[in-house]
């Protein structure tokens, strides 16, 4: 997988940080966003505003990246997140072409299987590039494709749903790929100068809550019930206090 920042919004610190800004302060929006220039403060403003839970702030900015190389697997739960917008690679009109498919370290690691699924791919492959070649129209032919076969996707997401999306995907306990996708995303946004400080805001949900709220808790954060003080008879229901 490959993941770039296309495009975002520009100077999106200080964006946010006049749009919080203006919501307590007397002064007018282009009068905050001219003296803005200090990023510690703006940072500041921006991480107690978070905090305080009013992030429609967050939504002035807004991030578009290129995803190259993710299953179908993966991208089917990455559209699940419905405030963004995506343009994904067409299997109506681009053809498939190679053999490319994500296969899972669960399945490479065993010979046997690897070996099983490539010869599967293989066979689908051949009966796919039969099918068109015989004038099945690509749009029908894809039918057979698996999940695994590879796709590629833009998408902008605004920064309030970057954190939201990412504090469910980036747990430890998520689907292995797009959590891979999603780290990938924060790495993309490290790298460029302008976005670098607001992926410190990119979390896990357990970093953000202080718990871990899954039935399989992974220990990096303590459970949500022990955290709340909630106590639970043998049945796993909540004890009355
Ligand atoms: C570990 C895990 C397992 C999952 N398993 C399954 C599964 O088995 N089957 C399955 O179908 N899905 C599954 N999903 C997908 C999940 O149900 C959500 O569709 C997905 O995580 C998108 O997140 P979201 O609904 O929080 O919000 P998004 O679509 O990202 O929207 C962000 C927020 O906007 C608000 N919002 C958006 N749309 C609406 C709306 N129509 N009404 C009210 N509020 C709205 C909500 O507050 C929402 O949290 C799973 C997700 C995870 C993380």
């Amino acid at each position: 997988m490959n993941v770039s920042l296309l495009s975002f919004t520009p100077e999106p610190l200080r964006v946010i940080f006049t749009a919080a800004r203006s919501c307590y302060s007397p002064s007018a929006p282009l009068e905050i966003w001219e003296k803005a220039s200090d990023e510690e403060k703006m940072l500041a403003l921006i991480k107690r505003t978070v905090e305080s839970g009013h992030h429609s702030v967050l939504e002035h900015v807004s991030f578009t990246f290129g995803v190259k190389g993710i299953s179908r697997a993966c991208s089917h739960q990455l559209v699940r997140h419905r405030l963004a917008s995506y343009s994904q690679q067409s299997q109506r009109y681009v053809r498939k072409t190679d053999s490319a498919a994500v296969v899972p370290g669960s399945i490479s690691d065993v010979r046997k299987f690897k070996e099983k699924f490539d010869a599967l791919l293989g066979e689908i492959e051949a009966f796919y590039n039969e099918m068109v070649e015989a004038g099945i129209p690509a749009e029908d032919a894809r039918y057979i494709l698996p999940n695994a076969v590879t796709t590629n996707i833009v998408m902008t997401m605004n920064m309030r749903e970057l954190i939201h999306a990412s504090s469910l995907r980036l747990c430890l306990r998520a689907q292995w790929e797009i959590r891979r996708l999603f780290l990938e995303m924060r790495k993309a946004l490290e790298r460029n100068e302008d976005t670098a400080r607001l992926s410190d805001f990119v979390l896990m949900k357990c970093e953000i809550t202080g718990f871990c709220d899954e039935a399989d808790c992974c220990g990096i954060r303590p459970p949500k019930d022990e955290v709340l003080g909630i106590q639970k008879n043998e049945k796993g229901k909540v004890r009355a206090r």
